[in-house]
């Protein structure tokens, strides 16, 4: 996975989440001589299907696991010996946070805080931790339509309680590399969107409620610009980062490219729904609500680092692989109906 890194057993935090679970069924595959330790709470977004996908792999363990608990963490280090550290649990729907921001502090800062506190104990033990901090492009704040995209350099300018709570867990990590000798790796990467995504995000919400006939909620004027990221190519590029060894404290930005307006996005969806799968008339189901408060208008990511550094590229076009995204939830209701 990494070269000469002798890496044999990774713990992965959030890894029945929708970008963590990606990751491990691909992982899990790929290198079958590693061991996965999936921590995770099960929080209200989790679907037993994907645990029981998860389960075929003979190299996936999990262990139901609150990163807030660090008597729980202690536990997982005591009992096996992890060299490296995958951090993908997050609470992650911005709704929420304003809804209810004490959950973000707890989870994203101080969830983050303990793997760390636990990460600089092993190192004093002389057991050395590849810690891997998975973040978001939100940290960045927001563009207008002509400015430049977000490069690594870019300041931080969060706007919502989410993305201030990932920002100051990217900050912690960075401290902790500065001041404690952390090997660490940042990717901030754009809007997610494939199989697997609980349905309060944005493509999966718009599949569901045309399939079920209900109102297709949009902010504001639906003219907010989103960078979309196909989930299998965020999995590829941070695979790719991880072969050419880039643990060398360093932030990837990681973006597919492709930005589009949400209520473009919408009417894309629901154009393939009705062509592909006989879901007519659901622009009717739209409804322009309240813009949602402190709403970023443009994300834009400059990718031009980590192609540089790995040559990694999205796999197929946009519209490829919204058809995959929107075939896997006309197909799998199970998955995502309770
Ligand atoms: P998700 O909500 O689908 O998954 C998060 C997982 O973390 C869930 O399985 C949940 O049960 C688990 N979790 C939450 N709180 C926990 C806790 N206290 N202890 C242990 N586990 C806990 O989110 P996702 O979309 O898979 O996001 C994964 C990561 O990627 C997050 O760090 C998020 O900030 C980041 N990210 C996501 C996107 C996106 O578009 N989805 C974009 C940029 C960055």
């Amino acid at each position: 996975m990494i070269p000469n890194s002798k890496i044999n057993r990774i713990l992965v935090t959030g890894g029945m989440g929708f970008i963590g679970s990606s990751f491990l069924l691909k992982c899990c595959k790929k290198f079958p001589n590693i061991e996965f330790i999936n921590a995770d709470n099960l929080s209200y977004s989790f679907s037993p299907k994907t645990q029981e996908e998860l389960n075929l792999h003979k190299n996936h363990s999990f262990l139901k696991t609150d990163i807030c608990d660090i008597d729980a963490l202690e536990n997982i280090f005591r009992n096996y010996q992890i060299n490296m550290i995958v951090h993908f649990a997050a609470e992650s729907h911005v709704d929420n946070s304003i809804e209810a921001p004490l959950r973000f502090i707890n989870t994203n800062i101080s969830g983050t805080f303990n793997l760390l506190t636990i990460v600089k104990q092993q190192q004093e033990k002389g057991n050395s931790i590849y810690f891997h901090h998975i973040s978001t492009d939100e940290v960045y704040g927001s563009l207008n339509e002509i400015e430049s995209p977000f490069t690594e350099k870019s300041n931080f300018a969060p706007s919502s309680p989410y993305s201030a709570t990932k920002a100051a867990s990217d900050l912690l990590v960075e401290a902790w590399g500065k001041t404690y000798g952390l090997k660490y790796l940042i990717t901030n990467c754009s809007n997610n969107f494939g199989p697997r995504q609980f349905s309060e995000k944005l493509i999966p919400k718009v599949i569901h409620n045309c399939i079920n006939k209900e109102n297709i909620p949009i902010y504001g004027s639906g003219s907010n610009i989103r960078d979309w990221l196909y989930v299998e190519d965020h999995i590829d590029a941070i695979l790719s980062l991880y072969k050419k060894g880039l643990f060398i404290n360093e932030r990837f930005n990681i973006g597919g490219g492709y930005e589009v307006t949400n209520i473009e996005i919408v009417k894309i969806i629901l154009g393939i729904l009705e062509k592909d799968h006989g879901y007519s008339g659901s622009e009717m189901l739209i409804k322009y609500v309240e813009d949602r408060k402190g709403h970023d208008f443009r994300y834009s990511i400059n990718n031009s680092k980590l192609r540089l550094a790995t040559g990694w590229k999205p796999v197929a076009s946009f519209h490829e692989q919204l058809k995959t995204t929107i075939n896997w939830y006309v197909k799998n209701k199970n998955w995502w109906k309770k």
